[in-house]
């Protein structure tokens, strides 16, 4: 039998088949209704079946579906890079279809951008561990997540240098504030070793996705950083895939630190889920020498700057925009954050919330054990028997012997609606204290 999926389902013996979604809902052929508190991979940030998004593809796929890059652009990817630049300052967009393209490009930017000031050597990229920057192969080298990179260790660059921000499970030992950040100051130490000529870029999520469970740094962190990295000569990348476009309640997260970062890479909410797209975001520091040498960046895909794609993207984020979306995240978050604090009274397995925005995580220890993907599994299969989605993370100082889960519901949930979150959760909580052993 012919077959889309070739992952064993996390449930039974086959995926559930969708057939259609309203608001925060998924409803499958069954009748069976998921709230969708993850928004899928957190990507569906205005939740399901928006008729203006779809309706802008509709508009703009009567005029031209596909015009290839090389040869024209079009409105809805000029006017995306127009809206981009007015709401994070970036001057220069490079479109692509996921967040891995994105971080890759954004790496070959970065590369690119010492060659042509005559620095080639300047070719390290150093990234964090418990990190996850995509799946094709240079995102996975710059990512420390263990598992997803494991079978691909022969192809991929070398392992990341530098320890993450995870207070709850320091990797040095120590405290905050006490430890005055020892965890970014270890990224100074990397770039004397490996000697600051020989680095183009350092790369980071602003708060820690798929690899810890919205792993959130303290607030001096990024400053420091991006201090480390000016006064040694390297750009900064942010990997803000899963954090931008709103979804921490600000367009880009970093801002909540006050910094900015060389290059940005965005996806997932960019479209919302409504078309793949995804793009990396230049500052003019980084683009001057390109535009003033060869003017050419080297990537590109068939696909990249759609003109669905691009339309999809432009519709959600001017309705973003005209709804007041990200002005509404904060309190939203607050509540959300109150509601999963009462389930960590209620359950003993529940150790930490943490995270910002509407990008929220639990992370678990069952009786001390460290209960690994396991324990994680059994928590996103008990949701879906009580008809809630949530988004698996690794976690723990390895990346796999911790367990935790995302909340990452669309941005434009209702507090009603997140009363419902919490009641599913509990239910599946209870199910889970029941049935684990
Ligand atoms: N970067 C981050 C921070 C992510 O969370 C992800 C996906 O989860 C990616 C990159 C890769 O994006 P995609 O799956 O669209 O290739």
């Amino acid at each position: 039998m012919p077959h889309s999926h070739l992952i064993k389902p996390l449930i039974g013996d086959h995926y559930p088949m969708i057939d259609y979604g309203k608001g925060v809902y998924l409803y499958d052929k069954e009748g069976q209704e998921y709230l969708d508190a993850c928004s899928g991979a957190v990507t569906a940030n205005l939740g399901h079946g928006m008729e203006e998004i779809i309706q802008s593809i509709v508009d703009q796929g009567s005029k031209v579906a596909f015009v290839y890059r090389s040869q024209f652009s079009n409105q809805p990817a000029e006017d995306l890079a127009a809206f981009l630049h007015e709401k994070t300052g970036y001057p220069w967009s490079f479109f692509v279809n996921s967040g891995s393209e994105a971080v890759e490009t954004a790496i070959k930017i970065a590369l690119q951008h010492w060659q042509e000031k005559g620095r080639p050597a300047k070719r390290r990229i150093l990234s964090r561990w418990l990190s996850y920057h995509g799946i094709t192969f240079g995102a996975l080298s710059a990512s420390g997540h263990p598992v997803r990179r494991e079978r691909f260790d022969s192809v991929i660059g070398d392992w990341p240098t530098v320890e993450p921000p995870y207070c709850s499970k320091c990797p040095f030992g120590k405290t905050y504030p006490s430890c005055n950040l020892a965890c970014a100051d270890q990224l100074e130490i990397m770039i004397r070793r490996i000697g600051s000529e020989n680095i183009a870029a350092f790369i980071s999520e602003p708060i820690i996705g798929a690899a810890g469970g919205a792993i959130t740094p303290p607030k001096e962190y990024y400053s420091r950083i991006k201090e480390i990295c000016g006064r040694n000569n390297i750009l900064f990348i942010s990997d803000e895939v899963m954090t931008g476009c709103g979804r921490t309640g600000t367009f880009l997260a970093l801002e909540q630190w006050g910094i900015e970062a060389d290059i940005v890479a965005v996806g997932k909410g960019m479209s919302a889920g409504y078309a793949p797209i995804a793009a990396a975001l230049m500052s003019d520091k980084v683009m001057d020498p390109i535009i003033n040498g060869t003017r050419i960046i080297m990537s590109g895909h068939t696909y990249s700057g759609n003109p669905l794609s691009s339309a999809a993207a432009l519709a959600v984020l001017k309705l973003i925009d005209s709804e007041k979306i990200i002005e509404g995240v904060e309190s939203k978050s607050i509540y959300l954050r109150n509601l999963l604090d009462k389930l960590k009274a209620e359950f003993s397995f529940v150790q930490e919330v943490r995270g910002k925005g509407l990008l929220l995580g639990l992370e678990f220890d069952m009786k001390g054990i460290e209960t690994g993907g396991a324990f994680t599994s059994a928590v996103v299969a008990a949701g879906v028997d009580n008809g809630i989605l949530l988004y698996p993370a690794a976690a723990g100082i390895d990346g796999r012997k911790g367990s935790a889960i995302i909340i990452a519901p669309p941005l434009n949930i209702t507090k009603r609606e997140l009363d419902e979150v919490y009641k599913r959760l509990r239910s599946t909580f209870q199910t889970l204290e029941k049935n684990w052993k």
